[in-house]
């Protein structure tokens, strides 16, 4: 009874949705049809709609504001998150789950998401990837065809981490056959990818080392550094714990210290994530492609009228200073940097940061959204 009185309310309400799609697209008067916003948002997610996996500062009633009464998206947004370690689908599911709204794949930009424009140089070499989640699935899904985890990487080598036999966990279910690992054994790591958080830093750390200072074989010469590329380099951000957590860019300190130590060439490296100018273009991009199939199935994106659009303004609404606003801040025009005071940055109500001051800095994110609409003049 239940699942029928579902499904009939679901089909009233695809109807509902046909209907409007027609009207909006039909009825109205050709100055009243919808057209692509001149606007679009792009939220951060730890320390500014979730912690940990808790909504916050009012997310959940800020988000809703942002579709049509049928639940269809009205205003185009992305999450622009230096975090990761799983693929855009999975995110966006769990992301829907915790905020109660239905977020598109689309919609998930992640640090390492800018990987993807990599294939071409890398798409047939051995990578090694590194992180928390799964690091060679999101890699695989961009197109790598010869992507290892380093969890598998290391278990290649006999004893290249002699710390293993006290480390009460497991990261792998099985052992690897003798055949991969001889494969591996005798190819060289062509670049290495830090995908996520590393769980493991002291292993690596010594694997990254090994593969960096011998050109790609660990145990064997030295040898010219492969490639190295980070997600992102934040120092810290606000997890579910009370006080920042160390993040990428912690591990990246580490690692290099160490490397430069024994190595004499300093290491080289290049990160993608904010506030790295490429990861807010890269955002305008998938922006204008949202706004252009805002009354399309969002699975059928038209990518030639997207390069069409022009926004006027993009929100980027962040809670650290360093990462979102100094990335917005040199991305420039149409980028339109608000800083909330839910995560990294703590400061007085009146107050901003000194050195990379946002725009705007308001409480929370529900602020934040209520002064854009008020902004274009939208009422919901
Ligand atoms: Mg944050």
């Amino acid at each position: 009874m239940i699942s029928l009185q579902m499904s009939r309310k679901t089909s009233q309400i695809q109807s509902r949705k046909q209907l409007w799609r027609l009207f909006s697209t039909i009825s109205l008067p050709s100055s009243q049809q919808a057209e692509p916003p001149s606007f679009g948002i792009a939220f951060d997610i730890d320390g500014v709609v979730l912690r940990g996996s808790t909504p916050i500062g009012g997310a959940t009633k800020a988000l809703r504001r942002l579709y049509d009464d049928y639940g269809v998206l009205k205003i185009p947004f992305i999450f622009l998150t230096n975090g990761g370690g799983v693929r855009e689908s999975k995110r966006a599911a769990e992301l829907s789950e915790f905020l109660g709204v239905k977020i598109s794949p689309l919609q998930v930009v992640q640090g390492h998401s800018p990987f993807k424009q990599m294939v071409n140089r890398f798409e047939n070499e051995l990578i090694v990837a590194v992180g928390k989640g799964e690091p060679a699935t999101v890699m695989s899904e961009y197109g790598f065809k010869n992507v290892i985890s380093i969890d598998e990487y290391a278990l290649c080598f006999d004893n290249i981490d002699p710390l293993a036999p006290y480390k009460k966990w497991s990261t792998m279910e099985a052992a690897v056959s003798s055949t991969k690992k001889s494969i591996i054994n005798s190819a060289r790591v062509q670049a290495a990818f830090v995908v996520s958080d590393s769980v493991d830093w002291s292993r690596d750390v010594q694997v990254l080392c090994d593969i960096l200072r011998t050109g790609g074989l660990p145990g064997s010469e030295e040898g010219p550094q492969p490639p190295l590329f980070f997600a992102h380099d934040d120092l810290k951000y606000q997890g579910a714990f009370s006080s920042e957590r160390f993040g990428m860019g912690a591990f990246r300190i580490a690692l290099e210290s160490i490397f430069n130590s024994i190595h004499t060439k300093a290491l080289t490296y290049a990160s993608v994530g904010k506030p790295n100018p490429v990861a807010f273009k890269n955002a305008e991009v998938v922006l204008k492609q949202l706004a252009s199939s805002l009354h399309h199935d969002l699975t059928t994106v038209d990518h030639a009228n997207s390069r069409s659009h022009d926004f006027q303004k993009l929100y980027m609404i962040g809670d650290n200073p360093l990462v979102d606003i100094k990335g917005a801040r040199q991305a420039g025009h149409p980028w339109f940097p608000i800083l909330t005071r839910t995560g990294v940055f703590k400061g007085d109500p009146h107050s901003n940061h000194a050195e990379f001051p946002a725009n705007l800095v308001v409480d929370t994110v529900e602020d934040a959204v209520n002064f854009i609409l008020r902004n274009e003049l939208i009422k919901s």
